[in-house]
């Protein structure tokens, strides 16, 4: 199976709406021999949304805490997300034993957007 950019298949995910469609891309999904992801849309982003650039680096900086993702406007991008949860909690989650008790911490996603210099809150920061 082969991953591809969800623009490049004519989806209209970019930042304003449209998409690079490229008809070679879109035949092997039409082909059902590739599916489409949109890394900034499962990162929590809709469409439309203000373009971004990484500042001070590279994909590699980001992801080392070295650099960050800015929106056009200067805005760091801020996302809210379920407290408490496996993979959304950003100040709490169960302790695995499945008892209903809390500790301190964070759910896989919120991690992995916190190494990405993204701010997370939750529900209850609002
Ligand atoms: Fe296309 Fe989404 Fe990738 Fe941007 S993040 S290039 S819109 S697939």
């Amino acid at each position: 199976m082969i991953l591809i950019s969800a623009c490049l298949a004519g989806l209209n995910v970019r930042y304003n709406g449209t998409n690079c469609i490229d008809d070679r891309v879109q035949k092997l999904v039409l082909e059902k021999k590739a599916i489409t992801v949109c890394p900034e849309l499962m990162g929590g982003f809709s469409t439309p949304r203000e373009p971004a650039e990484i500042v001070g680096g590279n994909g590699d900086d980001v992801l080392d805490g070295k650099a960050t993702v800015i929106e056009r406007s200067g805005r760091e991008t801020q996302v809210v997300l379920k407290e408490n949860s496996p993979s959304c909690g950003s100040a709490a989650i169960y302790n695995g034993e499945f008892n209903g008790t809390k500790i301190v911490g964070e759910g896989v996603t919120t991690a992995l957007l916190r190494r990405n210099n993204i701010v997370v809150l939750s529900e209850e920061d609002i």
